[in-house]
């Protein structure tokens, strides 16, 4: 097969591409059931503070365990929701569920765990400020409880419309976070202009910090520089206490990866930082 003969013939002509597209329109069609079949789920992953080695906030993920198809990556599957426009209705679901994680949190204490939502650019249209405000204001949480994630790919659209709702947000008090970067073309001149809180270094340029001189530079680069501009830089993808070690050493704020935490479910989220121990 393709595979056998090595990687210069992956993704072409062969069978797998049935395979492919199968899962696809599987995907599809299983979308579009997965919200009233309640097969979306929350994991969430904590950010901790370089410096004071707190937890400062956490991020929440979707899973999605399909009927037919098993546990599916949302990397395979939020673009098909994207492409299928069930973005917005999946996307308002995380929204609401992940706020409720934060309400839950507030309740049991824990005052200072911001929220992370990741958002599809499909989502930032002219009507969203005011379904998150009423979100907002069902779970009882303020603007600034929440951060929202947003790829560069959202920026590089360069849509004034775009532009405009994430000043509206940044202007309600919401933070706004610049994930994956380093794997798109942004220039950090051009996110200056933009109202972001934060900027997430894509694990990619995380992976080799410890071995590969040039990443670290690059990684130096980027956090002087967004330090230069106030903001905050998070290190996606940290495994290691080697790559722990570089990030502190480099000055990085804060960092998200399997050394400190997987994504977890809610329960384990609030046995994690509210100290429960007789959560099922
Ligand atoms: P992301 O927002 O950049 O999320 C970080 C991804 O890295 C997550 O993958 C997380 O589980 C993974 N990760 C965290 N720490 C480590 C680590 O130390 N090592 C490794 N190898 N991986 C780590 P996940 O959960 O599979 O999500 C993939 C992407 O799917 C996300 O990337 C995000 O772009 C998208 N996504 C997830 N949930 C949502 C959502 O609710 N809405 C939208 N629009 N996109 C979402
Ligand atoms: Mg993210
Ligand atoms: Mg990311
Ligand atoms: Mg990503």
């Amino acid at each position: 097969s393709a595979r056998e003969e090595g990687s210069s013939h992956k993704c072409f002509y062969t069978p797998d591409l049935d395979v492919v597209v199968n899962t696809r329109v599987a995907m599809k069609s299983g979308l579009g059931r997965a919200l009233e079949r309640d097969e979306f789920s929350l994991v969430f992953q904590p950010k901790v503070d370089v410096k004071s080695w707190t937890v400062c906030g956490c991020e929440a993920l979707l899973r999605w365990r399909s009927a037919e198809l098993g546990n599916v990556s949302p990397a395979d599957f939020v673009p098909v929701l994207e492409e299928t426009g069930l973005i917005n209705q999946v996307g308002e679901w995380v929204l609401e569920n992940a706020c409720r994680q934060r309400r839950a949190l507030i309740d049991r204490g824990v005052m200072d765990v911001r929220m992370a939502i990741n958002l599809s650019v499909r989502q930032i249209r002219p009507t969203f400020p005011a379904t998150l405000l009423d979100i907002l204001r069902r779970t009882g949480l303020r603007p600034s409880d929440i951060e929202l994630e947003i790829t560069e790919t959202v920026l590089m659209k360069d849509s004034d419309e775009v532009v405009l709702v994430l000043h509206e947000l940044a202007g309600m008090g919401v933070h706004l976070a610049l994930d994956d970067f380093g794997t798109g073309y942004s220039s950090l001149s051009y996110i200056k202009l933009m109202p972001l809180h934060t900027i997430k270094i894509d694990r990619s340029l995380i992976t080799d910090i410890a071995t590969g001189a040039e990443d670290a530079e690059i990684v130096r680069a980027v956090i002087d520089m967004g330090h230069s501009m106030s903001r905050r830089i998070v290190a996606e993808g940290v495994e290691t206490e080697q790559q722990l070690a570089h990030l502190r050493r480099l000055g990085c704020d804060e960092i998200q990866g399997y050394l400190f935490s997987r994504p977890v479910p809610g329960p384990d989220l609030l046995k994690l930082l509210a100290g429960l121990s007789s959560y099922a």
